[in-house]
C-alpha cells in the first residue's frame, strides 16, 4: 500500500510533498503523485488542506 491521491480534490499546493519524510511525493501537472517507496507514515494525510490524500 501507498498513499493515494484523489486528483479531483488535489489543488497542487505541495504541502504533502514538503511533509513527506522519504521524498516520495512530487507535484506533476498541479497534482500530487506518489511513487513506490511510501512508508505509510501519514504525514501527508495530516498536512493536506483538502483531504485529497489518504492511506
Ligand atoms: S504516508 Fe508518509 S511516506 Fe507515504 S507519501 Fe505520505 S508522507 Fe510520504
Ligand atoms: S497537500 Fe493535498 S492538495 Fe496539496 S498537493 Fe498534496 S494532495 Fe494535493
Amino acid at each position: 500500500m501507498a498513499a493515494k491521491v484523489n486528483e479531483e480534490k488535489c489543488v497542487g499546493c505541495g504541502s504533502c510533498e514538503r511533509a513527506c519524510p522519504v521524498g516520495t511525493i512530487k507535484i506533476q501537472d498541479a497534482k500530487a503523485k506518489v511513487s513506490g517507496n511510501c512508508i505509510e507514515c501519514g504525514a501527508c494525510v495530516s498536512e493536506c488542506p483538502v483531504e485529497a490524500i489518504y492511506l
